[in-house]
């Protein structure tokens, strides 16, 4: 038996799957593409028997997309492969990995081809957090070298500490830290009045 007549040939080339990998050098089809198009992809309606050659990322792009094409023209079709090469649309471009051509992997430019998250992306605001608290309660709670997730029990305990410290008495009768002792004072009272303490 003659393994490499023209025969098995064709019987091996019509049993290759659609993404196997075939020994060429030809170029991806993807214009602008440099890798390898060593996987081919059925150009589909009307090109019946007919195939592009594409690189593995560029095959896969043309495979999730490869319904989308249905029911569109030819015309169509090429307008739509151009615009996704150059990257006229922008989610396409902001891929985690960006290649030459602008194309990602999986997921973007394929996920959404007709755009439908672009609105969603672009009106994501950047979070804007409210402050819990006001700068007063704020400034109250950095007196006491806590911060606004202290809960009253933790103000408390720590108010008396800083009372400890600070007073005159456990100073040897030294006045010098009146003023950090009052304004921790007044930083309990005003959490007190907030209901923080
Ligand atoms: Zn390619």
């Amino acid at each position: 038996m003659d393994l490499n007549s023209p025969l098995f040939d064709r019987i091996r080339t019509q049993r290759r799957p659609r993404e196997e990998k075939r020994e060429s050098t030809m170029k991806c089809d993807s214009p602008g593409c440099e890798a390898d198009g060593a996987y081919r992809a059925p150009m589909g309606r009307l090109r019946e028997g007919q195939y592009f050659c594409f690189c593995l990322d560029h095959v896969r792009e043309y495979n999730a997309t490869y319904n989308y094409f249905n029911g569109m023209n030819d015309a169509d079709v090429a307008r739509y492969m151009k615009d996704a090469t150059i990257g006229h649309r922008p989610t396409w471009a902001m891929g985690t990995r960006r290649g030459a051509t602008g194309f990602r992997e999986e997921g973007g430019p394929t996920a959404d081809p007709l755009g439908m998250n672009r609105a969603k992306f672009h009106r994501r605001a950047p979070e804007k957090r409210e402050p819990r608290y006001s700068p007063v309660t704020m400034r109250a709670f950095a007196a006491l070298d806590l911060d606004e997730t202290a809960g009253p029990e933790a103000v408390r305990a720590r108010y008396k500490e800083l009372v400890k410290r600070h007073h005159p008495d456990a100073n040897g009768g030294d006045r010098s830290r009146e003023e950090k002792l009052r304004e921790i004072i007044h930083a309990y009272k005003t959490l007190r009045a907030a209901r923080l303490a």
